[in-house]
């Protein structure tokens, strides 16, 4: 909850018709106790809050709520500990292929890129399609030759490699060899560790935003829900999403705008339409996850269905919170306008 302190303030600025900067995010759905040791535990939680001072630091100045969720989520693409640019999942085929996206709720506008290989920073290189082109999605070698266009430096392929997810796809091709079924694969990768921000900016602007290397073992050409605006990510004015999780489940559901539809118009909280997609719809369709909601508000919920997930939130007091498993505590702040 909000201190004493913190409820001032945004009863304040209520009355001068701003709002109190929110941001949110989360680093992946999927976290499981066993396959964790105490350094990555540390490591991740540094990596939340470091990604969580600097989004706020965007809102604090003024920035949008658009400045924030890009300047967050690039933190945790350069930590190689989450599933997004550095140590991103390896394909079936051994290659790094990065999806991502973004959506300003202010104005409808969103930008995606899906399967590019060389772009440090892909969830910039979707807000760049966003903003100075045309378009709303770029996959491939059209994205990368765009990313050239607009001044990014590609870096080589290598650079996103960890020894960690090579592992992981070791792992995963050995079980493709001994026949065990897809299905039952994709259910042994709890490690998911997308990344996603969701910001509110004191004009009461949301944006949403997603970026992620997608799943272990997935085929070339293989593109999740991440990069899909209304799947992975959402945002409008009332409502912000992003999702982590099995992806095909979260592109049939239309997991984000879903939560969002709900809100709006049939009038549910964060947490009831949170809970009402990743608790309920997904999980009984055979998929598994998490997402994070912000409402226009201030209100909040952070819904998964598996042991863990990374995630935290800033806001008036200045001070990141974060947990991991399911059983941490997370003070979350009362919704205020
Ligand atoms: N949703 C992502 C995908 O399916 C995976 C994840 O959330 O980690 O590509």
């Amino acid at each position: 909850m909000f201190d004493a302190v913190a409820d001032v303030q945004d009863g304040e600025l209520a009355l001068r018709g701003e709002h109190a900067p929110l941001l949110l995010i989360h680093g992946g759905a999927g976290v499981e106790r066993a396959s964790m040791t105490p350094q990555m535990e540390a490591g991740a939680r540094a990596a939340l809050e470091l990604s969580l001072r600097k989004g706020y630091a965007e809102l604090e100045a003024g920035k949008t709520a658009t400045d924030a969720v890009a300047s967050a989520i690039t933190v945790l693409e350069d930590d190689p500990l989450f599933n997004a640019g550095k140590g991103a999942v390896f394909t079936h085929d051994g290659k790094n292929e990065l999806d991502a996206s973004i959506m300003d709720g202010s104005t409808l506008a969103a930008g995606a890129v899906a399967g590019v290989h060389r772009v440090r920073n892909p969830i910039l290189l979707a807000r760049a399609v966003m903003e100075h082109s045309p378009h709303v999605m770029m996959v491939g070698d059209g994205a990368e030759t765009f990313a050239t266009e607009q001044g990014f430096k590609l870096v080589d392929p290598s650079y996103f490699r960890t020894d960690r997810r090579w592992q992981e796809l070791q792992k995963a091709l050995k079980d493709d060899a001994a026949g065990v079924p897809l299905t039952e694969r994709l259910m042994a990768l709890k490690h998911f560790g997308t990344v996603g921000a969701l910001a509110r900016d004191s004009e009461g602007r949301l944006a949403a935003g997603t970026s992620t290397g997608g799943m272990t073992d997935k085929r070339y050409g293989r593109v999740g829900d991440s990069p899909i605006i209304g799947a992975g990510t959402y945002a409008d004015a009332a409502c912000a999403v992003s999702g982590t999780g099995w992806g095909e489940f979260y592109i049939r559901v239309s997991a984000a705008r879903e939560i969002c539809m709900r809100m709006t118009e049939l009038n549910e909280s964060a947490e009831q339409a949170g809970k009402a997609v990743i608790n309920d719809e997904i999980p009984q369709m055979g998929g598994d996850g998490g997402a994070i909601v912000l409402g226009a508000d201030g209100s909040i919920s952070m819904p998964f269905n598996t042991e863990g997930m990374y995630r935290g939130w800033i806001g008036a007091d200045g001070v990141p919170h974060v947990a991991i498993y399911s059983s941490d505590v997370l003070d979350l702040p009362q919704p205020m306008h």
